[in-house]
């Protein structure tokens, strides 16, 4: 299936921000932990831009974010990957999965799911209202996939063994929303699958996707990688440090002292000596001794008051 030869390296990591504004903290700290762990490997480290959902795109984010990471000195392999030039992609492996028998139509409302929900219990799973539809009788509608028996486990690296059985905890899941975008858990397989990626390192705010990837990665034949799912950064009130909460931009002008404190929240213990390197030192470094193992009792991480890199 792979179309990459014998010389593929064995590791490929990846950053997939989704430019919705500039990169902040919390990102700036996941494309560290996964360049580190790329570059320990003596892997490839690939940056995508996941502008899959187009209405969130800012503009000239995509663009902030790439100066951004240069001027940490996180220099990529490859060119950068645009989910928005690759739709051709997504039809066919939708395409594939449709001739699988595993899609149907949902015409369901966010409403109508709410008032299901409330009055049957069930939370956010799919109640699987719309399954026995069919494409030629509808014309405005989302794409479900049907999640019948799927169990699914994998050990992550940091955070251990993970089983679910999909059905259960999430229902029938949409891959193509009804505003005919695709969705993030179909664009995000394709597109590690186009890339080669056999690393994927990133915030364990996304563990709660990975069934479904990992369940459209098997019904597609892709080979599955291996997952690290880090501590998210939080505020001093346990939110996620996102655009939403801490919305600034990471103060580029001094990049060194933010990488050796982006590190010590990576318990990576970097001696104090090299907060005055520049960051090509600092990074290489933190390169040679990465070893990601004391994130494992941790779900969240607080960088603590007047942190250097937030402005
Ligand atoms: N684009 C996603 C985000 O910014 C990350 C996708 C992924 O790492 O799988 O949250
Ligand atoms: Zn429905």
């Amino acid at each position: 299936m792979n179309p990459l030869s014998k010389s593929t390296p064995i590791y490929i990591g990846r950053f997939a921000p989704s430019p919705t504004g500039p990169l902040h903290l919390g990102s700036l700290y996941t494309a560290l932990a996964s360049f580190l762990d790329a570059r320990h490997h003596q892997g490839k480290w690939l940056v995508r831009i996941d502008d899959v959902d187009i209405p969130r795109n800012a503009p000239g984010a995509a663009d902030l974010i790439l100066k951004t990471l240069e001027a940490f000195g996180l220099h990529w392999d490859e060119t950068i990957y645009y989910e928005s030039r690759h739709f051709n992609h997504y039809e066919s492996a939708l395409a594939r999965l449709k001739a699988l028998n595993l899609l149907y139509p949902c015409t369901c409302s966010r409403k109508k799911l709410a008032d299901y929900a409330q009055h049957h219990g069930g939370g956010d799973r799919y109640p699987g209202i719309c399954r026995d539809k069919n494409f030629h009788e509808q014309n405005d509608y989302a794409v479900r996939i049907r999640t019948n028996g799927a169990f699914i486990e994998f050990i992550d690296r940091l955070q251990g063994r993970f089983s679910e059985n999909l059905n259960a905890a999430h229902g029938d899941f949409i891959i193509k929303r009804k505003d005919h975008l695709f969705a993030y858990q179909l664009a995000v397989v394709v597109d590690d699958q186009a890339q080669g990626v056999t690393h994927i390192v990133r915030g364990i705010d996304l563990l709660d996707s990975t069934s479904k990837q990992i369940f459209l990665q098997m019904l597609l034949g892709y080979p599955l990688p291996s997952y690290m799912h880090l501590p998210i950064l939080v505020d001093q009130k346990g939110q996620k440090l996102s655009k939403q909460t801490y919305a600034q931009a990471v103060d580029q002008r001094n990049p060194g002292p933010v990488l050796f404190h982006l590190l010590q929240l990576l318990k990576q213990a970097p001696p104090e000596e090299l907060i005055d390197a520049l960051p090509q030192e600092i990074l290489q470094w933190g390169i040679s001794h990465w070893n990601p193992a004391p994130l494992q009792s941790w779900t969240q991480l607080c960088p603590s008051n007047g942190f250097v890199g937030l402005n």
